[in-house]
């Protein structure tokens, strides 16, 4: 039998109608036989203060999804390390009358490399200079790894913008290509693009030859469950894990936080199965 856990959690994002957090979220849950409200809140970012004094506050804790991850921090009353590192938040938790905010995407991205074998470390080339471009290049460069940003053309100002924030709260220097530069082999590709993403997923940011000549890739795209990108590792025999992990394992992470639950890695394993049988389903 089910017990309820009695906690009013949920996701406030735009749009939701993809998100897999519910199932995920009810899937984790449901090994130790527990349920809890999950509410689904959109908002755009002028609705956004309105309904965090309405509702979101009075929550147990709800996770954050896009285009709200940097729009929340104001409002919150205390943020993790982490958070206040990354400047992202996607998993709030009701503290002592405080709405304190974390960043468990960090978490999701560390454990899945552990559990896949795959070494932070190296040179690491990321691919794309926007949110989560932020975080993975910030965790490389703080496990010592010596990172390069590669981009479109369009977002070299953006690429220079998180170069000088590494160098400067990190102290750590970043190198910058274009994409269409990028010829040398690395330790890890980290994919922070949406390329590949259905319904585009004839495409891949990089030609199968320069993916061959690296050792590992990190697809933070998990829609399809393996993309042109991670066709193209496969094929190379190069080591490869997409978002999927990561998006199971930064739940995990949240329910750590909210309720002080923790999964043995085969549990998240069989909820990562689960979760992957569900986005073929939709
Ligand atoms: P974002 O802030 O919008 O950044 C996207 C980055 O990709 C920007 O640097 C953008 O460059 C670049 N980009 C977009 N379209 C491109 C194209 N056609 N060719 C080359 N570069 C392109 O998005 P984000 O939040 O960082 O998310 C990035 C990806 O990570 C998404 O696919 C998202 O679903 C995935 N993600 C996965 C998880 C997970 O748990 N698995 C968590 C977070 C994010 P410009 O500046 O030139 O536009």
């Amino acid at each position: 039998m089910k017990r309820e856990l009695k906690k009013q959690l949920g996701l406030v994002g735009n749009p939701l109608s993809h998100t897999l957090s519910p199932f995920i979220h009810k899937s984790l849950l449901s090994l130790r036989s527990l349920s809890a409200d999950y509410g689904l809140f959109e908002a755009d970012l002028s609705a956004l203060p309105a309904l965090f004094e309405s509702t979101l506050i009075k929550l147990d804790g709800f996770n954050v999804t896009a285009p709200h991850k940097v729009n929340i921090i104001p409002l919150l009353g205390g943020l993790s390390k982490r958070a206040e590192m990354f400047g992202a938040v996607n998993t709030v938790a009701a503290e002592n009358g405080k709405a304190v905010g974390y960043n468990t995407d960090s978490i999701g991205f560390l454990r899945s490399l552990e559990y896949a074998g795959i070494e932070l470390g190296g040179r690491v080339l990321i691919l794309g200079a926007g949110g989560a471009a932020r975080m993975f290049a910030f965790e490389s460069a703080l496990a010592g790894a010596e990172v390069t940003l590669a981009v479109r053309t369009t977002g070299l100002e953006k690429a220079k913008k998180l170069k000088d924030e590494m160098e400067n709260r990190l102290s750590k220097r970043a190198g910058i290509l274009t994409l269409d530069s990028v010829n040398e082999g690395y330790d890890l590709i980290i994919n922070a693009t949406p390329v590949g993403m259905y319904p585009d997923t004839e495409s891949s940011p990089l030609a199968p030859e320069t993916v061959c000549k690296s050792a590992a890739v990190f697809d933070a795209v998990y829609n399809p469950g393996e993309t042109l990108l991670s066709k193209y590792a496969r094929e190379g025999g190069l080591k490869c894990v997409n978002g999927l992990p990561m998006l199971v394992w930064q739940a995990v992470a949240a329910e750590e936080i909210w309720n002080g639950i923790s999964f043995e890695k085969s549990e998240v394993e069989r909820v990562t199965k689960l979760t992957k049988e569900e986005l073929e389903k939709r």
